[in-house]
């Protein structure tokens, strides 16, 4: 685990780094064996001040407990002094895509936040582990198995921590789903469908149209979302995947994938069905077991979720699922707890991701995976 220095601590306290933000919070005590112990709020830097950031990531970090926005890094100066007035954020923390990495020496920064489009993932993620700081790399977590590969091996040989946004692993209706699989609490699951789709329009410009930039369609963008549901929903990944794609609007999708559905197999005997599009309305997962049934609908909005089971409704209090993502992950890099969306999940998806458009080319032909418990 990277030390969290008591030194950059007080530094970042006599300096008044982090303002109103960080002050508000801090300092965090604990009872330890009779004692308190002062705990840090995490430093964490936004790479990428897109709508994610702006209206989800931003907002909720100002309501996390262990974690505070300390940093940007941003390749549009305008937004520099919006962000800085609003966050109250330091000259020294604000970066752009050029000097990125000198954040090296940036004490105040703990967490690196890649919040860009999918084919600069692991660019940033790599650079930021090389600058000793933990990474967050939003999902789907690079543009391919190797790319995810090289993110991981960055991050190990710096000892930093990497998890993916996967904020649904920090959210109370899909904790409940993975508990209720994982104690057969309706014994075991025979079938699990998974949607995760919207209808998208506007700019035929943008980066999740345009291959280079986003590395696919709907299943880079929603379809990890519905690959997810069936591994979670069945606790198990896949052995094999059959995959279709389909287009209504190929004037609209030139460069990427719009609808795609796909089969799995798994070693239980269970089987599942997922789709994905850019064309449709639908988000929920279902599936159904020997001794019952649960679903989740919506099943991966930025919620509230809703749940129903064959023994009656799931209830659960919301909040944003971006403060709990990041205060698990503050939580794992400081109380060493589980890494709740670790890259070997990220990995194990796109794996899955790269199987299913294999499938595709090769004519909806069944591809073998070998993916033993990677990521569950
Ligand atoms: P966005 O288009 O709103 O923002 C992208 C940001 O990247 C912008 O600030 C843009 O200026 C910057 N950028 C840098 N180089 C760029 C380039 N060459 N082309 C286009 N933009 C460039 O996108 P977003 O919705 O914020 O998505 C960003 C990432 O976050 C994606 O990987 C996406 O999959 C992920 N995301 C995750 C969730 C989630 O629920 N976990 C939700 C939305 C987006």
């Amino acid at each position: 685990m990277r030390n969290i220095s008591r030194r950059s601590f007080n530094k970042t306290l006599s300096k008044g780094i982090g303002g109103v933000t960080l002050l508000s919070g801090m300092p965090l005590a604990c009872a330890m064996g009779g004692h308190k112990q002062e705990k840090k709020k995490l430093g964490l830097a936004l790479v990428g001040l897109g709508s994610y950031s702006t209206y989800q990531l931003a907002p909720s970090l100002v309501d996390c407990e262990l974690c505070y926005l300390a940093g940007i890094v941003t390749g549009t100066p305008e937004k520099e002094k919006i962000w800085q007035d609003k966050y109250k954020i330091p000259d020294a923390n604000i970066y752009n895509y050029e000097n990125f990495d000198s954040i090296e020496s940036n004490d105040s920064i703990d967490i690196v936040y890649v919040v860009l489009p999918n084919s600069m993932h692991a660019d940033f993620s790599i650079r930021a582990a090389k600058a000793g700081k933990h990474v967050i790399c939003e999902k789907p977590m690079a543009v391919s198995v190797e790319e995810c590969d090289a993110i991981i091996e960055a991050c190990k040989k710096a000892s930093v921590k990497l998890s993916v946004g996967y904020r649904l692993h920090s959210e109370p209706y899909t904790q409940e789903i993975k508990r209720l699989v994982d104690e057969k609490v309706f014994g075991n699951v025979q079938y699990i469908s998974a949607e995760a789709a919207y209808r998208s329009g506007g700019n035929p410009d943008q980066w999740r149209l345009n291959k280079a930039l986003s590395g696919g369609g709907a299943l880079m963008n929603m379809g990890v979302y519905a690959i997810q549901s069936a591994i979670y929903g069945t606790g198990e990944n896949p052995i094999s995947v059959t995959a279709q794609e389909f287009s209504s609007r190929p004037e609209y999708f030139k460069d990427t994938d719009e609808t795609i559905t796909a089969q799995f197999e798994f070693s239980s005997g269970a089987f599942g069905n997922i789709m994905t599009s850019h064309n449709t309305n639908v988000n929920r997962m279902y599936a159904t077991c020997d001794k019952g049934w649960f679903e989740l609908n919506p099943a991966s909005s930025y919620g509230p979720l809703a749940g129903k089971t064959s023994n009656g409704d799931l209830s659960f209090p919301h909040e944003r699922q971006q403060k709990l993502q990041m205060d698990d992950f503050a939580r794992h890099i400081l109380d060493d707890t589980p890494n709740v969306a670790p890259g070997e999940m990220g990995k194990r998806d796109m794996i899955v991701v790269e199987a299913i458009y294999e499938s595709i080319e090769k004519g909806n032909s069944k591809i073998e995976l070998k993916l033993g418990t990677i990521g569950l």
